[in-house]
């Protein structure tokens, strides 16, 4: 008898998002969320100011509870109506989601070697040698090799932010969620941090970003999201959402941005 081929691995969300709500006392954030992520896609998401972005990418590494709704990430359900996975569980799934703020959010007096090597000591159980050989690589990758002893301050934005992406990828994340990692830098160190990602999502990492750099979004997104008021109001490739885009939302906030541009 045949037996017809199950699910591959690869079919399968990586992260796959039901229902999720969250509210900020009476005032509804996010408003019932489905979405799956493929392995390997990178999904980009858009959107103005207040319409949820950060809490929906909060949620997805545990840093916000949801009060409804489930997330299942990596294999595990890490939010099921309100119930967070417990703290050992959940910290254990924090190290496959790494997550890159605006505001680099890097520890101010250990320079970038200590910066990207102190995760993996503490939490993977590296010795000082392996951590910092994995830590020149890193840095080597993000073109920061000759930065190894610097600090955090005497670094500009774009360094700055392109160690914090190394510290990220130090624990081995099989997801990456970055949340406007541009937005706080000056426009000619725009560039090498989008590199850095783009590189990233040519060597097949899966990506969650919120940004405004809409040109980023039409190279490298597999798919644009479209948040407004907590909902997605329309998803699809860049093709579609920036040249055919079906809500009068979306062409609103699309004409906003470019204007500014
Ligand atoms: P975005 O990233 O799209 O700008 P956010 O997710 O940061 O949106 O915020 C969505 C809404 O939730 C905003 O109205 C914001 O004021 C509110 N909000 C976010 N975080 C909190 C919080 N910790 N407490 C209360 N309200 C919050
Ligand atoms: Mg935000």
């Amino acid at each position: 008898m045949n037996v017809p081929p199950g699910p591959q691995a690869g079919d399968k969300p990586i992260v796959s998002i039901r229902g999720l709500r969250k509210s900020f006392g009476d005032h509804v954030v996010l408003s019932g969320i489905d979405y799956d992520v493929m392995p390997s896609q990178v999904v980009v998401i858009i959107g103005p100011s207040g319409s949820g972005k950060s809490t929906f990418l909060r949620c997805c590494n545990g840093l916000e509870s949801a009060e409804s709704g489930r997330i299942d990430i990596c294999g595990r359900t890490l939010v099921h109506d309100g119930v967070l996975l417990p703290e050992r569980e959940l910290n254990a799934l924090r190290e496959e989601v790494g997550m890159v703020f605006q505001s680099f959010n890097l520890f101010p007096h250990l320079n970038a070697l200590d910066n990207v090597t102190l995760g993996p000591r503490k939490l993977r159980g590296l010795t000082r040698a392996q951590a910092e050989a994995e830590a020149r690589a890193l840095l080597d990758k993000v073109g920061l090799g000759h930065k190894a002893k610097a600090l955090p301050a005497s670094l500009s934005g774009g360094q700055k932010q392109r160690v914090a992406i190394a510290r990220a990828l130090a624990m081995k994340p099989r997801v990456m969620l970055f949340d406007e990692p541009t937005s706080a830098l000056d426009p000619e160190l725009v560039g090498e941090v989008l590199q850095v990602m783009k590189l990233l999502a040519s060597e097949g990492m899966t990506m969650m970003v919120v940004t405004h750099e809409m040109g980023f979004a039409k190279e490298v997104a597999d798919e644009v999201i479209v948040m407004d008021h907590g909902g997605i109001i329309e998803a699809g490739p860049p093709s579609t959402i920036f040249s055919q885009p079906t809500q009068e939302r979306t062409r609103g906030f699309l004409q906003a941005v470019l204007s500014r541009a």
